[in-house]
């Protein structure tokens, strides 16, 4: 399962956001069916912010290669890209493909980097085929098996689980470790990451079935669930220690349970907000800054906010231990594949209530 670090590197930053470019439109057989944003949403998104469209298969000049996904990751990510203002990378603009991650097979090339049949890493985005220049490309190790790795466990969200936690979360044996969204792409490898550090681990998630996998299969030491009205109560009670670790993933309720119960010196890597993504204004008083800042000093608590792109300078420790702890079965990772790429819209927005079970992945072709 091991990887050699320029190829990881390189197929990381490609699934983070390397862009391909276009070649020259021409008569051709071949029709591509793409996915592109056609409005914005406003508050949660719609399958009408969508449209599927067919587009004729630009011919390939020299350097260029064609690209058949074979695997489309779908992630939380993806809302922000769908507003009009710009956050820490592009938004996508009206009838545009919308952007993702992929695993993709070389369909056709001129180019001799790469010959037909290659499986490839790229960003070719929701679509089924992609003309690119080869640029940010990157041939995918044979040895990640399935190949559809690459999109979850051995790539970005592994990634950004692995450097939230261990480079900001910085857990210490018998620490109590609490994160939510706790069985998805990141969360169940963070909670992973922190049984292997020796911590007690508790998580937060939504379904009953996924609390049970959480600690059946995840080897959490609890996990209790968000829909419950007695939450806080739950997890005060599961953390008699107080909590020193809280990989913040959601917001919302799970962070007005955790955050009575942080330690002093806690730590708070804030990796995502997703029950915030589709708020179109701030929620009513009482503002509650200055006590946030207040427990923040008293309490000298780190919480520190994180972009994944910013620290592939870790991508050599991450490919050495996550590989090795994959192939040996000590990090667990469970898929949720959805079959066609017209389900994209529709898996995409169940990310916003739960309906995946694991990492949320299209197999395009
Ligand atoms: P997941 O696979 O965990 O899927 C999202 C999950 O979030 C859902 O299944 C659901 O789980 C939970 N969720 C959705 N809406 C709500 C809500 N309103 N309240 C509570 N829980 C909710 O996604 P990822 O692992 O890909 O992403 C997890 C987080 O990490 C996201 O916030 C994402 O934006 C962030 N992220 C940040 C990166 C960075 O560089 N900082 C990089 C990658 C991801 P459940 O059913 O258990 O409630």
């Amino acid at each position: 399962m091991a990887m050699n670090r320029r190829d990881f590197t390189l197929t990381s930053m490609a699934a983070l956001g390397a862009v391909a470019t276009q070649g020259t439109l021409a008569s051709d057989t071949k029709t591509n069916r793409r996915i592109v944003l056609a409005s914005r949403p406003i508050g949660k998104p719609t399958v009408d912010n969508f449209r599927i469209e067919a587009a004729p298969i630009p011919s390939l000049t020299d350097g260029q290669i064609l690209l058949k996904t074979r695997y489309l990751s779908l992630d939380p990510y993806m809302r922000g890209r769908m507003n009009a203002g710009d956050s820490y990378a592009a938004r996508v603009e009206l009838n545009d493909v919308m952007v993702g991650g992929t695993v993709s097979e070389v369909a056709d090339s001129r180019n001799p980097t790469f010959k037909r049949g290659d499986l490839v890493s790229s960003y070719s985005g929701w679509q089924e085929y992609q003309v690119s220049d080869g640029s940010g490309i990157r041939a995918l190790d044979p040895r990640i098996q399935p190949p559809s790795y690459a999109l979850g466990v051995l790539g970005m969200p592994g990634l950004t689980a692995y450097v939230g936690l261990l480079d900001i979360g910085e857990p210490k044996p018998g620490e109590t470790v609490v994160l939510a969204a706790s069985t998805g792409a990141v969360g169940s490898v963070v909670g992973q990451i922190a049984k292997l550090k020796g911590c007690r681990v508790i998580g937060i998630a939504g379904a009953k079935a996924k609390c049970d996998y959480a600690v059946d299969e995840l080897g959490y030491d609890a996990c209790i669930s968000h829909y419950d009205d007695d939450m806080a109560e739950q997890l005060a009670a599961l953390c008699p220690d107080g909590i020193d670790v809280y990989f913040e993933n959601v917001g919302g309720s799970s962070w007005e349970a955790v955050m009575p119960l942080l330690n002093t010196f806690a730590r708070v890597p804030v990796c995502g907000l997703i029950a915030h993504y589709n708020e179109t204004e701030l929620p009513p008083g009482p503002d509650r800054m200055s006590m946030l800042q207040g427990m923040i000093l008293t309490k000298s608590i780190k919480m520190q906010g994180f972009i994944v792109s910013n620290y592939f300078n870790r991508l050599p420790d991450f490919v050495q231990d996550m590989s090795g702890w994959v192939a040996q079965g000590k990090v667990k990772y469970k898929e949720d594949m959805v079959t066609g790429l017209d389900k994209a819209p529709e898996a995409f927005l169940g990310l916003f209530s739960g309906n995946n079970f694991g990492k949320l992945v299209v197999k395009v072709s």
